[in-house]
């Protein structure tokens, strides 16, 4: 584990398992059906039982680039924020904005929710194939930003990464975040 304040933010980078995390909401990286997948989604789904992907069902989807908020069913967060990063094609299809905006709409979603503490998977660097350095930087990078304009509104921003390899790579861009 390693943390790092950045604007009364704390930024924490932990590696395992996003579904036992207490944080008032935990981020899915879901597809924009926001129906169920495999990855992450596939966990966070089976963990917590069926009422949200029932609670899913109702929100009629989720583009590319957005983010909802259901409850948490059996997990431990009180909710789930899906979020739906790109599919990485060729670095020139927006893939940066919308990874970006993924992550901006989870934090602003949340805030709008009075929602304090919130843990994030490593959005579209499984399935969706991100490239995995730039997507890291892309993810601090925004959480910071926001963290910046909205001072004092998120406690805690934690990243819990699947594997010690993807752990280092967040590791490397928490250290070269500027400030
Ligand atoms: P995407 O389709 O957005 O790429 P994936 O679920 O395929 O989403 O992968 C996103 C990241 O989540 C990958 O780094 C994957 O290893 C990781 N991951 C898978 N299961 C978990 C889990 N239970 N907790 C945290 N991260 C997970």
């Amino acid at each position: 584990m390693t943390s790092r304040m950045v604007a009364g933010t704390r930024i924490d980078l932990a590696e395992g398992d996003i579904t036992r995390q207490d944080t008032d909401a935990i981020v899915n990286a879901a597809n924009t059906t926001l129906l169920g997948g495999g990855g992450v989604d596939g966990a966070i789904h089976r963990a917590g039982g069926p009422s949200i992907v029932e609670e899913c069902r109702r929100l009629g989807g989720c583009a590319t680039g957005d983010a909802k908020l259901t409850g948490a069913g059996r997990l431990p967060a009180r909710h789930v924020i899906h979020a739906v990063g790109p599919v990485y094609r060729d670095g020139r299809h927006g893939e940066a904005e919308l990874l970006a905006s993924a992550y901006r709409r989870s934090l602003e979603v949340a805030m709008t929710h009075g929602l304090r503490s919130v843990a994030f998977p490593s959005i579209s660097t499984g399935a969706y194939r991100f490239p995995i350095a730039e997507a890291a930087a892309i993810a601090l990078g925004t959480v910071a930003a926001v963290a910046a304009e909205r001072q004092g509104a998120l406690e805690l921003v934690r990243f819990v990464l699947f594997s010690a390899a993807d752990f280092a790579v967040y590791a490397q861009a928490l250290a070269a975040l500027p400030g």
